[in-house]
């Protein structure tokens, strides 16, 4: 039997976790940067919180959770995202009760049995942050520019903010309303996923992909020329913080977002470079979600975006250049004496924190230095008996083809010496 990974998950081959190493180090250091400290939940949790927190008539709840009961009967659900996790944690935890603003991120796997794709994925990774416990929209505009400060960070170009309000429970049922006899006028002609959607959530018709639909609803009425005075007020701030942050957004009456417990702010950040999958990020203010998970009233914004979306963006234009991690020393011994001494002396540098390989493979000299080529060791030692009755080595820049001697008790000072420099060989 052959086992495969399962469809819609993928490897991360050590070809290319460096790129994910890339992207997680420089998330975390824009995070911090901001002031946002890392939160981890467990991987699955009671399939009752997604289905609250999320929401019943969603995508994700209706039809996409990995849900199974355990062997004591409990249904439990591997998490399709991550916004209600931390907010069940920050609930039992009580984290509001210890600082009033509580600014957290995350970086984790997600599950949705969704149609494989280019871009959609089973298993995916998110990285995002939640700031949990005030209204203002200067946190709102925050969430936003950090999310575009992480892309700017990775080099990511060509990416577009787009913002929109959803509104409140005061302002969206009457506007729910106008939106729906709209919809009736045109129900016939749409497509057969936006006649489903019209009798559970018909904002979500706005955000359809198929061409027809867009067509139908140019002229609908948009949730933001209905705004009540406070949740009108609150874009407009909003806006004019993003302006005098010199941030470049545009304004998409369309962004509705999947999700129920979604008030006020709601934003999304595409790429040109992603095909018809081409959202980065989606984020906004959720002030009714703590609430509905039975804690106290807390206004709350956030983001999630996905980590393979932004590799792809990468990937796009170019942002590797191949650099992978190298080892920055092989030893190739060139007979038994020299193998004995490379296997103590890999230990001492490795100790010193150098990277060092040896041959495991009883390969002859030559066939070891095409190895060390082939794993683009910066240096190659060359060891053998000789070597050893004389006390120093030939060190080798395989950059540079440049031959050094190095005396061998002063191997890991060289070394360490080197470090940074340019024209490494060049002690004097
Ligand atoms: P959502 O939680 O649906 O708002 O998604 C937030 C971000 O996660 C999206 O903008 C994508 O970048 C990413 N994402 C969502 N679903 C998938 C998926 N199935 N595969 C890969 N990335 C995804």
């Amino acid at each position: 039997m052959k086992f495969k990974s399962i469809k819609g998950t993928k490897d991360i081959l050590p070809d290319e976790s460096y790129r994910w190493q890339f992207v997680e180090q420089t998330i975390r250091s824009v995070m911090h940067a901001f002031n946002y400290r890392e939160i981890r939940t467990p991987v699955f949790e009671e399939t009752a919180l997604f289905a609250r927190g999320i929401g019943e008539l969603t995508d994700i709840v209706g039809k996409e959770m990995y849900t199974f009961l355990d062997r004591s009967g409990s249904s439990l659900t591997l998490k399709p995202e991550m916004t209600a996790a931390v907010m069940r944690s920050f609930i039992q935890n009580n984290l509001g009760e210890q600082q009033p603003l509580v600014k957290v991120y995350y970086i984790a796997p997600m599950f949705r049995q969704e149609r494989p794709q280019a871009g959609r994925l089973r298993q995916f990774h998110q990285f995002g942050a939640e700031a949990i416990g005030a209204s203002h929209p200067y946190i709102d505009a925050e969430i936003i520019v950090l999310s575009a400060e992480i892309y700017k960070a990775l080099g990511i170009k060509n990416f577009e903010i787009k913002i929109n309000s959803v509104g409140c429970e005061q302002c969206r049922p009457s506007y729910k309303d106008k939106l729906t006899k709209h919809l009736q006028s045109v129900y016939d002609k749409l497509s057969e996923e936006s006649r489903k959607r019209f009798g559970q959530n018909p904002l979500r018709i706005l955000d359809s992909k198929d061409e027809n639909d867009r067509a139908l609803t140019n002229d609908a009425p948009l949730m933001k020329d209905h705004l009540c005075e406070e949740c009108s007020s609150h874009f407009s701030q909003l806006r004019s913080i993003l302006t005098s942050l010199n941030i470049e957004y545009q304004i998409d009456g369309r962004i509705v977002r999947g999700l129920d417990y979604y008030t006020k702010t709601a934003y999304e950040i595409v790429s040109n470079d992603l095909g018809s999958q081409d959202a980065l990020t989606g984020g906004g203010r959720y002030d009714l979600l703590v609430k509905e998970l039975d804690g106290k009233q807390t206004p709350s914004v956030g983001f999630a975006a996905g980590i393979e979306r932004a590799l792809m963006a990468m990937e796009k234009q170019n942002l590797f250049s191949g650099e992978q991690f190298s080892p920055k020393i092989f030893i190739a011994a060139a007979d038994s004496a020299g193998k004995d001494w490379a296997i103590t002396q890999a230990m001492t540098f490795r100790q010193s924190g150098i990277s060092c390989e040896i041959d495991f493979l009883e390969r002859s000299l030559k066939s070891q230095m095409r190895e060390a080529d082939r794993q683009k060791a910066e240096f190659v030692i060359i060891i053998g008996e000789n070597e050893l009755r004389n006390g120093h080595v030939s060190v080798k820049n395989m950059k540079t083809g440049n031959q050094t001697i190095v005396m061998i008790k002063d191997l890991v000072n060289h070394f360490q010496y080197q470090e940074g420099k340019d024209e490494p060989g060049k002690k004097d």
